[in-house]
């Protein structure tokens, strides 16, 4: 039914800005009034208006823009995606767009979700009798997961809701603690507020029941019931050949082998995922959150994705990381390109949401590896950090493409040189 719909567009990043939008917009059917919201009068618009701002946090003085891209090529779970990143770096969407390019020869990538089952924790003190206090909890989990049902008609009517308790004692023997998780099914939300409503409802009751005292009543980060996986194949022959498949698995092994290593390793993949997580109007720390603790699950610091070569010599990658984001809820619901950049995706759920977003992590973890086993992270790169260099020293239109060109191929990309550039060649 989407077979007719290719996020395959040839040339995409030569077109200006405005045809860009008017490609996107084709593709994602747009109504005018949703690309006004992006463009408007031939500038870029503002998705939010200062009214709006001034009631979404304290103390507002404006509105802090970052640049929307369009990765292409993104094919996944058999359905073309135009992928829409807010970020700052240069060449992130550069990079996943031509991974994307990469995994499309074999099949695309292949995701899947868990349920979306956040985690709320209420920390209970002073509990005299800790065995006591465990059966109780257990002898009166249905009136608990009712009572937290209670508090939202609307998530429940959706089909979702508390689903269990589960207890923990942290601590040692000179101070236990019992921290009771309370597991929501936040179906299309990220959860936060959903599940924060329920544990403060439910810390009276639990102190009740433990003859202890409830302090922290708060959702957790780590949110390792909501996992998302992706997977792809690259093709052995797109890459260059088996040797570049060996190289990218020793560069790869580092990571696995080195914190220090893992940490850059990570940090490339969420170069990808917080770009669509803020696109799509989330919260990228708490994603940030439970991406690193997810990988410091084990006691030591890990990858987030894994490699290995199937049988024919092709590099097969994966993901596998917590992914709690909301199509409904939070800023979702207010900021109105991450609405439209929604419809940009046609994402219909939470779930498939989390399925694009563990994609591109691991389509640019792929990238990002890719260039440092081969020709390194620094040529891309210079391209984009030379014409921002130029737009440094106040180049405007052609001069900062003229600036940027022969830095370049002088192979002396930096501020200073680029200052001399302007006043050489424009006498500014
Ligand atoms: P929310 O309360 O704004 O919206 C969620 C609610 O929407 C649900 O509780 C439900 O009543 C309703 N809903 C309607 N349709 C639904 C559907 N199809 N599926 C699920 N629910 C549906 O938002 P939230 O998702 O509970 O909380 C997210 C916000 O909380 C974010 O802005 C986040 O920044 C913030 N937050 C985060 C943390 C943290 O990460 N530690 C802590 C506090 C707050």
């Amino acid at each position: 039914m989407f077979m007719d719909k290719s996020s395959r567009i040839s040339g995409f990043y030569k077109l200006p800005v405005t045809e860009r939008l008017e490609k996107v917009a084709e593709f994602a059917g747009l109504t005018d009034e949703e690309r006004k919201t992006f463009i408007r009068d031939g500038k870029i618009a503002l998705g939010i208006d200062a009214e709006i701002a001034d009631r979404m946090i304290e103390n507002v003085i404006g509105i802090f823009e970052l640049p929307l891209g369009i990765a292409t090529n993104f094919l996944i779970n058999g359905k073309d995606y135009l992928i829409p990143m807010a970020i700052e770096e240069s060449s992130v969407v550069a990079a996943a767009s031509n991974a994307a390019r990469i995994a499309r020869v074999k099949g695309g990538f292949h995701a899947t979700t868990t349920e979306p089952l956040m985690i709320g924790q209420i920390q209970v003190l002073k509990i005299k009798d800790i065995d006591t206090a465990i059966n109780a909890i257990n002898r009166e989990k249905k009136r608990l997961l009712e009572v937290a049902n209670a508090q939202d008609n609307t998530l429940v009517s959706f089909g979702g809701g508390a689903r269990d308790i589960e207890i923990r004692i942290v601590g040692d023997s000179k101070e236990k603690m019992m921290i009771l998780h309370l597991l929501v099914d936040v179906r299309d939300a990220m959860g936060a507020n959903a599940v924060n409503t329920m544990c403060e409802a439910l810390a009276p009751i639990v102190e009740d029941i433990t003859e202890g005292k409830a302090r922290l009543k708060i959702l957790s980060n780590l949110a390792d019931r909501r996992l998302a996986r992706a997977e792809a194949i690259f093709d052995k022959k797109t890459m260059g050949g088996e040797d570049v498949v060996d190289a990218f698995l020793e560069g790869y092994r580092f990571a696995t082998l080195d914190p220090y290593r893992a940490a850059t390793h990570n940090k490339g993949i969420m170069n990808g995922i917080d770009a669509v997580v803020i696109a799509t109007g989330n919260d990228w720390r708490a994603i940030e959150a439970g991406a690193h603790a997810y990988a410091a699950r084990d006691g030591r610091y890990k990858p987030l994705t894994k490699y290995w070569k199937d049988d024919n010599g092709n590099l097969v990658g994966s993901i596998e990381l917590p992914v709690a984001i909301g199509t409904v809820g939070g800023a979702a619901s207010i900021h109105r390109k991450a609405q439209i950049c929604r419809k940009i995706l046609g994402i219909k759920s939470a779930k498939e949401l989390a399925e694009v977003i563990a994609s591109v992590g691991l389509a640019q973890n792929f990238a990002a590896l890719f260039a440092l086993s081969t020709v390194g992270i620094q040529k891309g790169h210079m391209e984009l950090h030379a014409q921002n260099l130029a737009v440094m020293v106040g180049a405007k239109g052609d001069q900062i493409d003229e600036i940027a060109k022969r830095m370049i191929e002088e192979k002396n990309v930096k501020i200073d040189r680029a200052k001399e550039l302007m006043k050489e060649l424009y006498s500014a």
